[in-house]
């Protein structure tokens, strides 16, 4: 896997109007048009090179979907008002009434929801499969299913999904493999690798400041031409559009990924690799004990490491919020849904971001109330990080002694 996504963003070059670093924020709803006739084309769908009305298009959306595009090495990307309205919209313009899709089970709960209850108005159905069980994948597939969906790593348990293969496999059936890359950027480039589709929640690691809610979907021409189409396109129409000041925010902070995601993944081995020594039953996709360890590292870019989330189970959920506020206590992280910020965020799925989830599904794909979801963050000392959650968990009697597991 050799695609340079870091250098493609380091040389995208926009000027602001007064020759500014930054590009200027188009700061309108609208636009004026020198020509009743250009308006009328550009309804028609002549939209290259025209601007609108900013629920369409506007001038700081198409400079980040531009970064997005690099990003993935995709032919472009559009941008969207949260990674739900992503994958709304995706799923929405690629299903009809009474179609099907294969999905992953480990997939963000919102996402899960959607296929599992909202879909179900439509008739649309969702088969929900073991992504690394390529047979499964493949026995799911109906002459009905219009896309195979996953994420490139899952949230929250961590599974990896082989792009390669599941690309193939999308490939023989003549539909489109769609992968949410939301906890891998740079560590892969799903395009690259097969995937038609690439979907993300700016939210998390991309904008990384957690101070907004946005979302993308990177693709060919074709397609994000037809999610803005202006009568049957489910971006253009369900109008989860992204705000230009919040594209222009995003943009800037897009800049820095490559250092963050090299520092979150270098902290994110660390821990695992001493917690796994301590004997916890830690699960992170860098360390060699993990299912997907190879299949990741076959499919990534290895300088940006294996990403900043760890998993850890300790037992019960009493035990894992009383973790949880220790930490939070002595100001490792914050209980906190999200990821991809500064700071360690850390929470139960079970209880929170996949709640969405029946107590008998999480327990069949391996999602046990213990389970705390770390996301871990910039600490310039991890060592000190380490000593002192392991500190937190004797207290806490996780550990009876620095390397024993009760
Ligand atoms: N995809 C993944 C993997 C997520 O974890 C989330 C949110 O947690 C989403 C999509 C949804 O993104 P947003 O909250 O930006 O709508």
């Amino acid at each position: 896997m050799n695609y340079k996504a870091s250098n493609k963003l380091q040389d995208l070059q926009y000027f602001g109007e007064y020759g500014g670093v930054n590009p200027s924020i188009s700061d309108s709803s609208t636009y004026t048009f020198l020509s009743a006739k250009t308006m009328f084309d550009t309804f028609e769908g002549n939209t290259e090179g025209c601007y609108l009305y900013s629920r369409h298009s506007s001038p700081s959306n198409l400079y980040l979907g531009e970064a997005l595009a690099a990003l993935e090495g995709t032919e472009t990307a559009n941008v969207t008002a949260s990674g739900m309205g992503a994958i709304t919209a995706v799923i929405l313009q690629l299903c009809d009434a009474n179609d099907h899709l294969v999905s992953s089970r480990t997939i963000y709960g919102g996402t899960y929801a959607f296929m599992k209850n909202f879909l179900k108005r439509f008739n649309i159905g969702t088969s929900f499969v073991d992504i690394t069980n390529l047979t499964a994948v493949e026995k799911a597939i109906t002459p009905k299913t219009k896309m195979i969906y996953c994420e490139g790593v899952s949230n929250p348990l961590l599974e990896v999904a082989d792009i390669k293969a599941l690309s193939k496999l999308a490939k023989k059936f003549g539909i489109p493999l769609v992968v949410d890359n939301t906890f891998s950027p740079l560590t892969i480039a799903p395009g690259k690798l097969g995937a038609d589709i690439i979907i993300h929640s700016l939210t998390k690691f991309i904008n990384g400041t957690s101070d907004c809610v946005a979302g993308a979907v990177c693709g060919t021409k074709d397609f994000c031409l037809a999610l803005k189409d202006v009568n049957n396109g489910a971006g253009m129409l369900l109008g989860s559009t992204l705000d230009s000041l919040r594209a222009a925010s995003i943009l800037k902070n897009m800049r820095t990924l490559h250092i963050r995601m090299k520092k979150h993944g270098e902290n994110a081995l660390y821990l695992a690799e001493n917690f796994q020594k301590d004997g916890l039953r830690v699960v992170y996709p860098g360390l060699k004990s993990h299912p997907g360890h190879r299949v990741l590292k076959d499919q990534m870019n290895p300088e940006y490491g294996y990403g900043g989330l760890m998993t850890l189970d300790v037992g019960s959920l009493d035990r894992a919020n009383a973790l949880m506020e220790m930490l939070q206590d002595k100001k490792l992280g914050y209980l906190a849904v999200s990821l991809g910020f500064y700071k360690t965020l850390f929470s139960a799925p079970g209880t929170s971001t996949s709640s969405e989830i029946l107590i008998e599904e999480q327990k069949a794909m391996g999602l046990g109330d213990g389970l705390i979801r770390f996301s871990i963050g910039l600490d310039n000392d991890i060592h000190r990080t380490y000593c002192t959650m392991k500190d937190c968990m004797v207290q806490l009697g996780i550990l009876v002694s620095s390397t024993t597991v009760v």
